[in-house]
């Protein structure tokens, strides 16, 4: 079964949404496998932001990561990458759908309540950075 890594970021977790949107997660069909609450270190922070290293925004993302606990999670099921990205929504609040979880909670790129691994190949590298 496919599997896929869903983090709430600090700004989800201090809004109180982890139960709100674990629940949609469940009521869609994907399993939680693995869940945690944890403080990202900057250098776990940096290995998962990776990509965006030469990014102007690395530092503010790498300091927001950072800023409080997260809720990560390992969810899996049929299409399990695709399905969660599709619940989390667009990366900009602002343009995502009503009904995805950025469109309904978040206003700003910046904060954007939640991150969801974008292929098979980033969620098997994300799983094995978090846990
Ligand atoms: P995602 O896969 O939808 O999360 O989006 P990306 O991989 O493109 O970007 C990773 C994260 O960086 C996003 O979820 C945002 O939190 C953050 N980010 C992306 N673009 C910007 C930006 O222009 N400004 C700021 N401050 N953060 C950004
Ligand atoms: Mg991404």
């Amino acid at each position: 079964m496919e599997k896929t890594f869903v983090m709430i970021k600090p700004d989800g977790v201090q809004r109180r949404l982890i139960g709100e949107i674990t629940s949609r997660f469940e009521k869609k069909g994907l399993n939680i496998v693995k869940a945690e609450l944890l403080q990202a270190t900057e250098d776990i922070a940096k290995e998962h932001y990776g990509e965006h290293s030469d990014k102007p925004f690395f530092g503010e993302l790498v300091e927001f990561i950072t800023s409080g606990p997260v809720f990560a999670m390992i969810l899996s099921g049929e299409n399990a990458v695709s399905v969660a990205r599709t619940l989390i929504g667009e990366t900009n609040p602002a343009s995502s759908q009503p009904g995805t979880i950025r469109g309904d909670y978040g206003l700003t790129v910046g904060k954007n309540i939640i991150h969801g691994s974008d292929a098979v190949e980033s969620a098997e590298r994300e799983i094995s950075i978090w846990f």
